[in-house]
């Protein structure tokens, strides 16, 4: 099919097919553009491939929140712990680290829950329009379970509801017998539940990902399986990216890149404080039990989530370079953990993967046009949250290269919030 926009057959390249980079070019396809998509590897198999595969559209708590300063310490040393930052990676990450802990500061929380809830909102309805009767089996929204094993709220959880009450987010807080009732193989070990009714997840990120890029080739795109090294300009407009293979001609281009996005800003005068916030995943091929619904062990920070090829675990953070090596006891612990939480649970044939978030210190993605080259759009910077994030952001990065006006205000998520550029720096 071929459609009429105002891209009219002008070429669009996205250099990326993880879920930020086929919703992106999937848009961009919408708008009348003829797309290419270049990945170094097949479709999906960055991050997008290993993640928890929660669709949440109620997600608008910011990852970094008040109080954060004082558990720094303890993340330093505890392994084990849902968050830990390794002392070898420190000195390059302490930066990213002090503007994260900035981003926690209470007066940014309204504007920042704010940006979350615009960019999430429709996330659901969003893969349904995309989707069409493709997501039947590949989206559910069955709702999600945060459990606690704490008896009260903590002063960050408290702030956290208070933000979603103010957003009118439907949620149910749950006792112990409560949580029982919903999912019966869950053990008792759990005193407080909150159940989103809204929310829900695919059933396999992988297979999302490459639904997309299916219909995108079906309708004419390309996929080309290249390593793009850098944009190559004609006065102030890119003209080529620059692969292993070709050099690629374009109109527009888009860089979905996940953590690698940061080196082709960089090379576009763009400094962003990107950050790999490194989580791990535990597949279970045979778990024996399922859990009912998406379950989140809000304690240990890591999730439950029934899938079409067995039961995944994952979550947890790890700051840490993105080529580090694995350090195998932390899907351990979450497995071990997990064991707790359904003591029938079968680990044979487990499977461990590492994914790299790309996270900017205030949990927003950068969603903005390249300050030296206005027809280079940027679209990353998702962390924990890309696979919900994506469908807004493929919108508003199709109206950034249609030249029209985005649904919702998109200058939370511009490159603005980080300073000048070292573009503007050397211009003076
Ligand atoms: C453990 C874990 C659990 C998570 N759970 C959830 C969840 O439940 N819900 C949610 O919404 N989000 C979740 N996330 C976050 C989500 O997975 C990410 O935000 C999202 O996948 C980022 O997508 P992306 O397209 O930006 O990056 P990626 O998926 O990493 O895609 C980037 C692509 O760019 C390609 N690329 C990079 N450099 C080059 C180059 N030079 N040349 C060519 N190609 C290149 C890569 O090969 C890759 O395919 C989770 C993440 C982790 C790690």
């Amino acid at each position: 099919m071929r459609y009429s926009g105002p891209g009219h057959g002008r070429r669009a390249v996205v250099l990326g097919a993880g879920i930020v980079g086929v919703t992106a070019a999937r848009a961009l396809q919408r708008e009348g553009f003829s797309v290419t998509i270049v990945d170094q590897g097949e479709p999906g198999r960055g991050c997008s491939y290993g993640n928890g595969g929660a669709i949440s559209p109620d997600f608008c708590v910011p990852i970094a929140m008040p109080g954060m300063l004082r558990r720094v310490p303890k993340w330093l040393f505890d392994p084990n712990g849902p968050l830990v930052v390794r002392w070898s990676d420190l000195p390059s990450s302490a930066p990213w680290l002090m503007r994260w802990i900035r981003a926690g500061r209470l007066d940014q929380l309204d504007s920042l829950s704010n940006a979350l809830r615009q960019l999430h909102a429709t996330s659901y309805t969003r893969y349904q329009q995309l989707l069409g009767c493709r997501a039947t089996g590949l989206i559910e929204r069955t709702g999600q379970l945060y459990v606690w094993a704490t008896n009260a709220p903590n002063a960050t959880e408290a702030l956290a509801n208070e933000i979603r009450k103010k957003f009118d987010i439907e949620t149910r807080a749950l006792d112990r017998d409560e949580i029982r009732e919903m999912d019966a193989n869950l053990a008792p070990i759990f005193s407080r539940g909150l159940y989103f009714p809204d929310n829900g997840h695919t059933v396999n990120p992988l297979r999302l990902v490459q639904t997309i890029a299916d219909m995108i080739t079906s309708e004419g795109g390309v996929i080309l399986k290249q390593r793009a090294i850098r944009f190559e300009f004609d006065e102030r407009r890119a003209r080529f990216l620059r692969c292993d293979g070709d050099l690629l001609e374009g109109d527009i281009f888009v860089v979905a890149a996940g953590i690698a996005s940061k080196d082709f800003a960089k090379g576009l005068g763009d400094e962003v404080p990107l950050q790999a916030e490194r989580g791990y995943h535990v597949m279970l091929p045979n778990p024996g039990v399922w859990p009912r619904v998406k379950v989140s062990n809000r304690d240990y920070m890591f999730g439950m989530t029934s899938m079409e090829h067995g039961v995944r675990i994952a979550g947890t953070v790890e700051i840490a370079r993105a080529d580090a090596p694995i350090d195998e006891r932390r899907p351990r612990a979450m497995l071990k953990m997990a064991k707790r939480m359904y003591p029938k649970l079968n680990d044979d044939g487990a499977e461990f993967w590492m994914g790299c978030r790309p996270s900017t210190p205030d949990s927003l993605p950068v969603i903005d046009r390249s300050r030296a080259a206005t027809n280079v759009i940027y679209a990353f910077g998702h962390g924990h949250t890309g696979l919900t994030g994506a469908p807004m952001t493929a919108e508003i990065v199709a109206a950034f290269a249609a030249d029209i006006q985005p649904q919702i205000d998109p200058s939370p998520y511009s490159l603005k919030r980080f300073g000048r550029s070292c573009f503007a720096r050397i211009l003076g």
